[in-house]
């Protein structure tokens, strides 16, 4: 199984086939979201009653275990990131879009990024000579 980790304790997000993630967008609301492990897969699960995100909006993502903000500022101010860790030990830096509607995912390795998702190009200049 692909483990995603949070960068600051080391916790594990996963659990069976959902990363969970802390969230509370910039208009006060918060609540908790189940993403696919599937780099590309944008389906989100979530309780009916915070269901109602506009286009555009920010969601900061948090962990649920340290409560530590996962911003990835060093990337773009509304990007956030996780550890990906695949079966045989290797590790990632995966980057994502906090704003809702926009579907960009960066996967960094040692060498390389990959890009999945419509909006992808978006942020292509925040990774420079990565690509
Ligand atoms: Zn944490």
């Amino acid at each position: 199984m692909t483990n995603f980790i949070c960068p600051h304790c080391k916790g594990h997000l996963r659990v069976s086939n959902s990363i969970i993630f802390l969230t509370k967008t910039t208009k006060g609301k918060s609540g908790l979201l189940l993403i696919s492990p599937d780099l590309g897969d944008y389906s989100v699960k979530m309780h009916p009653s915070y269901n109602n995100f506009e286009e555009g909006e920010v969601v900061n993502f948090i962990c649920p275990i340290c409560y530590e903000n996962l911003d990835a500022s060093e990337y773009g101010e509304n990007l956030a990131k996780v550890i990906m860790q695949e079966e045989d030990g290797k590790e990632s830096t995966i980057v994502f879009s906090k704003i809702t509607g926009e579907k960009c995912t960066y996967k960094i390795g040692d060498s390389d990024v990959k890009s999945f998702g419509e909006h992808s190009g978006e942020y292509d200049s925040a990774f420079g000579d990565l690509f």
